[in-house]
């Protein structure tokens, strides 16, 4: 009789003494769960291409304890980090079916949806996608960038084109000032969009 105690193992040094919440290694300070996207961004290339694999070799510790949305989650972002925007964007629909209420799961996911390019490039379906997955991030918890990304969607994708945005793009704007955005959120977003952020739409934001 017992039970059979299953245990987190560390993907970078194989330790097992790793107790359920721990987000780092205490041996070897390797993520274990990746909850924002900025802790993979800061990683060095060959860190989080190395991770990816980490992960996906150890995905039954993780479904053993309970982490299987920790685990899809990382894997996004990984995925999005090494430039796979599709399988990042399938593994943050996972995370999501899985019901991870991590804001940077949505955000993300519409960052992802993107698929490396401006969304004047996209289609209005895509769009309102990116716009839907930013606005349940922001339901969960308002930050900056989020307000910040979804004025840049509307504005490169219906203001350029003359269209009307769902939500009025200075509203966005204001809510970006208000929640504190800063140049390295939005060069972080803008790098995996592979964009330059418009001066005009920064322009605007300092003058509201
Ligand atoms: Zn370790």
């Amino acid at each position: 009789m017992g039970y059979n105690i299953s245990v987190l193992e560390c993907p970078n040094c194989a330790a097992t003494d790793i107790r359920p919440g721990q987000s780092f290694c205490h041996w070897c300070r390797s993520a274990l769960i990746i909850s924002d996207f900025s802790s993979i961004y800061s990683m060095s290339n060959d860190a989080y291409s190395e991770y990816a694999d980490k992960l996906t070799n150890n995905k039954d510790s993780y479904i053993k304890n309970g982490m299987q949305g920790d685990y899809e989650n990382s894997l996004g972002m990984a995925y999005l980090r090494l430039g796979n925007t599709s399988l990042a964007v399938s593994s943050f629909k996972k995370a999501a079916q899985l019901g991870i209420q991590n804001p940077e799961t949505y955000f993300y996911m519409g960052i992802a949806m993107l698929n490396k390019q401006r969304p004047f490039l996209s289609s209005k379906n895509n769009v309102s996608e990116v716009i839907e997955c930013i606005e349940t991030a922001i339901n969960i918890e308002k930050k900056g960038i989020y307000y910040f990304t979804a004025a840049f969607v509307e504005y490169d994708f219906y203001e350029l084109k003359h269209l009307r945005p769902p939500e009025p793009i200075d509203n966005y704007l204001s809510c970006a000032k208000r929640f504190g955005v800063t140049q390295k959120d939005i060069k972080m977003v803008f790098d995996m969009i592979n964009y330059t952020v418009p001066n005009e739409l920064l322009t605007r934001m300092n003058k509201i």
